[in-house]
């Protein structure tokens, strides 16, 4: 696989008549879920972004990359397959990881390899990556950009002789929905006696779906 790389490569001038454009669209994709216009918005954003690189975002890699960004947070391949054959019935797995391998090498989306699961990049076409946090239970995931303590971090770990594997910086959580759900199930549970404490706590859709 094509090997991302994201801060080093100089696109600054191409963006310049974009930059107006380009950091509204990234507003909109905070933390509240972007509606149908922002991803439309984003959509363009990365045919314009793809268009700079010589390639093309060709209408299977743009669905795919909808798909994601409808989704809101981390989701499987094979949910991916399975909302792209109710589209297009005959799609084959490859069809959607050799989209999903593209999306990744141009730095559109993460591999969030903690949960096996894919989220589109919060920095959208400026390649900045971030620190990800993943919540381990519904798969929402957050982009800290917070560049000196990334660079901080890469630092001791290269101080400590090792070379990071990928760009991606995962760390595992529990969001503050998920949070709630625990604690409101284990309220549950303690109130109806101690059936099914340790049992698996799903509060909201899993990642797959
Ligand atoms: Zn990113
Ligand atoms: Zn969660």
């Amino acid at each position: 696989m094509k090997t991302v790389k994201p801060a080093a490569k100089p696109a600054a001038t191409a963006h310049s008549a974009d930059s107006v454009q380009a950091d509204a669209s990234a507003h909109a994709h905070g933390p509240d879920h972007a509606h149908g216009d922002s991803h439309e918005a984003a959509l363009i954003l990365a045919e314009d972004y793809c268009r700079e690189r010589g390639e093309k975002l060709t209408p299977i890699r743009r669905k795919v990359l909808e798909l994601l960004l409808n989704s809101g947070r981390a989701t499987k391949a094979y949910s991916l397959l399975d909302e792209m054959r109710q589209i297009h019935p005959g799609s084959a797995p490859p069809t959607v990881y050799r989209a999903l391998d593209f999306l990744l090498a141009a730095g559109l989306v993460h591999r969030i390899e903690s949960i096996n699961a894919f989220t589109v990049c919060h920095d959208l076409t400026h390649c900045r990556h971030g620190i990800l946090v993943v919540c381990q239970q519904c798969g929402s995931v957050t982009e800290l950009h917070e560049p000196k303590l990334r660079q901080s971090l890469v630092a001791q770990i290269e101080h400590a002789g090792y070379r990071l594997a990928s760009d991606e910086i995962e760390l595992k959580g529990l969001c503050s929905a998920c949070q709630a759900a625990e604690a409101a199930a284990l309220a549950t549970s303690s109130a109806g006696g101690k059936a099914n404490a340790g049992a698996g706590l799903k509060p909201a859709a899993a990642a797959g779906r």
